[in-house]
């Protein structure tokens, strides 16, 4: 396999006229699902003034100044008409991470990824992009290589200050992004780059990524109570079969689901039209309950319906009901686990961690539960916002 991954490289190098001279594939570093990364040193860095600089001290990145960003604007992106920089002598060694984009992914939603991580650009804890090329159909994005550890490896040993840390960096991408009316739609620990040595943390993954109101139609969730109970009465009089929903009761209608499992929203899960920068701070919620919890993954469903009876187990059938009717769904089970009122998060973490029902838990951890409701909320008007989020208590025991 490792000479398939050389083989790979190989190819990379050769696709692009003039790659060996900009940089040198160290190796492999991510295979997912839409592309493959891959750490380069990069060799001109110092000719030629098109990288951002992570200042350690402001944790700011300096953008490249914007001649260079304007001959680079999507449409043209060619990598021939970029020009050749000369090689000059080096300081020390500057990393970055190639992004090759699969093929088949579709050319719009390459282009999607690149406009907005273009838009994004001088965002704080948001990984930017130095420049993309193009040859026939592959395009590589280039970033600045950041290093960090695998979440398997920290996450078990986080204390709740240094959840606070990592929880306020992600957060201050995710108000970066949210600023610019964007959603992530991916949020999950492989997409968030985060180093516990420096306690950096830089959103990645633009690829699933979308502008607020795209693709959106009237969803009955943003209507007033009323109208929507209105609407909502020949649902509520049908008559249900109870068991386990094999038959996918939820309207027949389109959308958008895209993101990881068992780390979707309710409304994504209920098929909600109308959906907003909330889906993105639910997945956080995963996050952090993933980490209070000690347990990855915490959500394991193979699909929709199973995820919603692991959603429905914690929050219990009362809440789940009125969180489904929210977007015009039905949500009946008779499935013993799902009791009527759930569980408390709090229990959760206890009985995940060992601990009993009666243990005294800290006031730190408290409030850290206390945080995690607000990300979970099921109704996402509800839902804490990434700029509320910044202000509450909890993340304040993140800043210095
Ligand atoms: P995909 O769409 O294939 O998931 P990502 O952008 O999430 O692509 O990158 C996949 C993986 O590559 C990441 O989880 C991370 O391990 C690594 N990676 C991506 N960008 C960087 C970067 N700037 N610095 C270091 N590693 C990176
Ligand atoms: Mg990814």
């Amino acid at each position: 396999d490792d000479s398939h991954i050389q083989q790979d490289m190989e190819k990379l190098q050769n696709c692009f006229s003039g790659f060996r001279q900009k940089y040198r594939l160290i190796k492999r570093i991510g295979e997912g699902t839409f592309s493959t990364v891959y750490k380069a040193e990069d060799l001109l860095y110092d000719s030629y003034d098109n990288s951002w600089d992570l200042d350690r001290d402001t944790e700011k990145w300096s953008p490249p100044p914007l001649r260079s960003f304007a001959s680079q604007s999507s449409a043209t992106l060619d990598y021939q008409s970029q020009p050749q920089p000369q090689p000059q002598r080096r300081r020390k060694p500057k990393y970055v991470a190639i992004k090759k984009i699969y093929v088949t992914s579709s050319p719009s939603r390459i282009l999607n990824e690149l406009e907005l991580l273009h838009d994004l650009r001088g965002c704080e804890s948001v990984c930017p992009l130095i420049t993309a090329f193009r040859w026939t159909d592959q395009v590589v994005a280039v970033l600045p290589y950041f290093r960090h550890a695998d979440f398997r490896d920290y996450f078990r040993n986080m204390t709740i200050p240094d959840i606070a840390i990592y929880l306020r960096s992600l957060f201050t991408a995710l108000a970066s992004v949210h600023r610019h009316r964007i959603l992530h739609r991916d949020i999950k620990p492989t997409n968030f780059l985060y180093d516990p040595a420096s306690r950096r943390g830089v959103l990645v993954d633009f690829g699933l990524a979308e502008r607020e109101g795209y693709d959106c139609k009237p969803c009955v969730c943003h209507d007033d109570p009323a109208v929507r109970k209105a609407r909502l009465r020949p649902l509520l009089s049908s008559t249900l079969k109870p068991g386990y929903p094999r038959e996918d009761t939820r309207p027949s209608r389109r959308a958008n689901r895209a993101g990881t499992r068992g780390f979707r929203a309710p409304e994504v899960l209920f098929k909600c039209t109308e959906q907003s920068t909330k889906i993105d701070i639910w997945s956080v919620g995963v996050i952090l309950l993933t980490i209070l919890s000690r347990r990855f993954p915490f959500f394991n469903s193979a699909d929709d319906i199973e995820a919603m009876i692991e959603i429905a187990t914690i929050f219990g059938q009362r809440r789940m009901q009125t969180a489904a009717l929210l977007h015009g769904c039905m949500l009946e089970t008779s499935i013993p686990t799902i009791g009527k009122s759930g569980f408390s998060l709090q229990g959760i973490i206890l009985w995940s961690t060992g601990r009993s029902e009666k243990h005294e838990v800290p006031a730190d951890e408290k409030l850290a539960i206390e945080f995690l409701s607000r990300c979970m909320e099921l109704d996402p008007s509800k839902r804490i916002s990434a700029e509320e989020a910044l202000e509450h208590e909890f993340l304040r025991l993140g800043m210095d």
